[in-house]
């Protein structure tokens, strides 16, 4: 044990040592006596073998629970990182996607419990667990007095949805390696907020489908930029509810949709920086009227953009 340790040293010291000596032996026209130096070497050379052992290093310290900051609340997310030696992370039932230095993201859906597990199973197979607690939000809800549209949508609508459907679902499930969801993120465009992440309406006790994303209406044209780092993993136009839409991968499950497009300046596989322009509003798709809808999703959960960039100013 002590020869596997020894050796190596010994060894380095050698190759050190040959390399002074080298430049020692270079012939010295002053004189024939040894230089100070070639002593020196001489002597390191005799003395190698029987050094002692250097000393160990101090050992790493050993991160053993979990650190994260975020917005713990429904729509929200927390960036952290994992225990040392973490083989898996889950978020309750959702894996969490570990970097190779160990920091991750996790996120909330609009309808998380009030509380989640956060567990890594280490190498050792030991389980470190921690329980978050998620606040609950005020949704704004619509009570309306008629009746959910009758029959749902025709076979002629689902014909024409459900590919793309499919490529939506495809072009999220894209992983990329993207590293955006590491940045404190900026407004894609500033203008009025015409909708909020969550509302929903109720139609005679029925529950209608929740607004997935925010809606900001600057005016029709108004270029649009990348909130975070990313890829652009669907770009194209004529969607029938979406119209012109641009989807980015910002990494570790982490995307963002904007819909309703004027104008798409960018193409799919393209890398895009924070703040580059990708698109302007308008109304292409299904709305009332020009605006940027933007959407955020971390795997399955739905996540409010408002916590990722704060009040507009
Ligand atoms: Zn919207």
């Amino acid at each position: 044990m002590g020869w596997t340790v020894f050796a190596p040293a010994a060894f380095g010291i050698a190759a050190l040592s040959s390399c002074v000596g080298s430049g020692a032996a270079a012939p010295d026209p002053t004189s024939e006596a040894p230089t100070p130096q070639a002593i020196a070497v001489e002597e390191t050379l005799s003395e190698a073998p029987v050094l002692p052992p250097p000393p160990p290093p101090p050992p790493e310290p050993v991160v053993t629970t979990f650190a994260y900051s975020g917005e713990l609340t429904q729509g929200g997310f927390i960036r952290g990182t994992a225990p040392d030696n973490a083989a898996q992370v889950s978020l309750g039932e959702a894996q969490v996607d570990v970097a190779d230095d160990g920091t991750f993201f996790a996120a909330f859906d609009r309808d998380s419990p009030g509380s989640l597990a956060l567990s890594a199973t280490l190498a050792s197979g030991e389980i470190v667990r921690e329980t978050l607690i998620i606040t609950p939000r005020d949704w704004q809800i619509e009570r309306v007095n008629v009746a959910r549209r009758p029959g749902g949508p025709s076979a002629a609508f689902m014909a024409r949805r459900r590919p793309e459907l499919n490529a939506i679902g495809e072009s999220r499930a894209r992983q990329t390696g993207a590293t955006g969801w590491s940045q404190d993120f900026i407004w894609p465009v500033k203008g009025r907020i015409s909708g909020r992440f969550g509302r929903q309406r109720i139609y005679r006790g029925e529950p209608g489908s929740y607004h997935g994303g925010i809606d900001i209406a600057p005016g029709n044209g108004v270029p649009f930029v990348a909130p975070a780092d990313g890829v652009v993993v669907l770009a194209r136009t004529g969607f029938s509810l979406e119209g012109g839409l641009i989807i980015i991968d910002h990494g570790q499950g982490l995307n963002s949709a904007f819909l309703h497009a004027s104008r798409i300046v960018v193409e799919e596989g393209q890398s895009v920086t924070q703040g580059q322009h990708i698109g302007n509003v308008g109304s292409t798709g299904r709305a009332t009227g020009p605006h940027l809808h933007w959407g955020l999703k971390w795997k399955a959960a739905r996540l409010d953009p408002l916590l990722f960039v704060g009040p507009m100013n």
